[in-house]
C-alpha cells in the first residue's frame, strides 16, 4: 500500500489521529501468544466471479465508482477502445468515497458473542465505511463453514446471489485466538473494501523463485502449479493499483512467505495487523470526514421577506 509519507503530504491525517493509530498499534502485542487453535494449513484467496460476469462486474464497479475505471486512471487509450474482457482485468473494485454502511449477516447459525466480535474486527479499519449487523440478509454474507478463508473483492460481492456468502471464516469461534482475529477477518474485511493482495506487487512477486514456491504450496497448502501460478506468482497490473506507489511486505493485505521460496534468502515478512500504512492508504479511498463546507447560506432569491416570516410566527400544530 502507499507509504505513510505520501499519506501525510496529502493532509488525510492529522496528529491527532496518528497517535490514536500509535496507541492501537501499541496494544497489537499484548495478545500475541493468546492460546487456541490456528489452523496453519489454511490460507487466503480471493474469489474471483465466473468468467461470465467479469465484464458485468467491471461495469457494476465503473458505475458505484467511476475512479474504478481505467480510464478514469490513465485517461483513454491511443488505438482505440480496448477489449471488455481486457479491461475488466484493469479495473480495480473500490467502493466510493461517499460514506456508507455495508450491513452484513451470518449464513449459519451465529452466538451474538461471536457476531459482534467479527464486526468489531471488521470495522477496525476505522474508515469511511462502516460495517453493521443486520437481522436480514446482509450485503456482506459471512460463513463459517466453507472451505479456507477467503472474500470477493469490493464491489463484487452485489454481484453474488443472496443465499451464498461473500466471506469465508473457516471455522472462527470465540475460541480462536485474538491475534487470528487480527489477522484474518482484518484481511478478508480489506478483500471486502476492494484491496487485492498486496504480495502480487510485481516488485514482491519479482523475489519469488518460481518452483520453489510452487512446490512449496503443493508442500503445505496442496495447491497445483496453476494455483500457485494465478494466486502467488502473477503480479498484478501495475495500472489497476490506485495510488500505491511502493509495495509494502508488512501490509495486513500481504502473505507471510518464507525465505526458503525467495531468490534473496529473506523472508517476504506479510502483515499481522492493519498497519499504519495500510490504514493511511484505506483512508485515502475512504475518507472518513468530508470537508468542512458552509451550508448557512443560500442564494439571495429565496431570502424569506418579514410578511413571510411573520405567517410562520404561530403555526398550527395538527
Ligand atoms: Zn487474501
Amino acid at each position: 500500500m502507499s507509504t505513510l509519507s505520501d499519506h501525510m503530504r496529502n493532509g488525510d491525517a492529522g496528529p491527532t489521529d496518528d497517535h490514536a493509530d500509535a496507541a492501537e498499534l501499541a496494544d497489537i502485542g499484548a495478545d500475541v501468544g493468546t492460546d487456541g487453535p490456528v489452523d496453519d494449513d489454511v490460507t487466503c484467496v480471493v474469489q474471483d466471479l465466473p468468467a461470465r460476469l467479469r465484464v458485468r462486474a467491471a461495469e457494476l464497479a465503473a458505475t458505484i465508482n467511476p475512479v474504478n475505471s481505467p480510464f478514469t486512471q490513465a485517461g483513454l487509450p491511443d488505438g482505440g477502445l480496448p477489449d471488455p474482457a481486457d479491461l475488466a482485468v484493469l479495473t480495480s473494485k473500490y467502493w466510493g468515497r461517499r460514506r456508507r454502511t455495508l450491513t452484513v449477516s451470518f449464513v449459519e447459525s451465529t452466538a451474538a458473542e461471536l457476531r459482534q466480535r467479527i464486526l468489531g474486527h471488521m470495522n477496525a479499519w476505522g474508515i469511511g465505511v462502516r460495517f453493521a449487523l443486520t437481522s436480514g440478509v446482509g450485503q456482506v454474507r459471512i460463513s463459517r463453514a466453507g472451505q479456507g478463508y477467503w472474500s470477493y473483492l469490493g464491489t463484487d460481492i452485489l454481484l453474488i446471489p443472496r443465499d451464498r456468502p461473500t466471506m469465508n471464516l473457516q471455522g472462527f469461534t470465540m475460541a480462536t485466538p485474538e491475534r487470528e482475529y487480527k489477522r484474518v477477518v482484518r484481511h478478508e474485511t480489506g478483500h471486502t473494501l476492494g484491496f487485492p493482495h498486496e504480495h502480487l506487487r510485481r516488485s514482491l512477486v519479482g523475489r519469488l523463485d518460481v518452483a520453489k514456491t510452487i512446490a512449496y504450496f503443493r508442500t503445505t497448502y496442496g495447491w497445483s502449479e496453476q494455483q500457485t501460478r494465478s494466486n502467488v506468482l502473477t503480479p498484478l497490473e501495475e495500472s489497476s493499483i490506485m495510488g500505491t506507489p511502493n509495495a509494502d511486505q508488512d501490509s495486513i493485505m500481504c502473505y507471510q512467505l518464507p525465505a526458503q521460496i525467495t531468490k534473496d534468502g529473506q523472508p517476504i515478512r506479510g502483515g499481522l495487523d492493519i498497519n499504519l500504512t495500510d490504514r493511511g492508504f484505506a483512508r485515502t479511498i475512504y475518507p472518513r470526514f468530508w470537508p468542512f463546507v458552509d451550508q448557512t447560506d443560500w442564494d439571495q432569491s429565496a431570502d424569506v421577506s418579514i410578511e413571510s416570516a411573520l405567517t410562520q410566527e404561530h403555526v398550527t400544530v395538527g
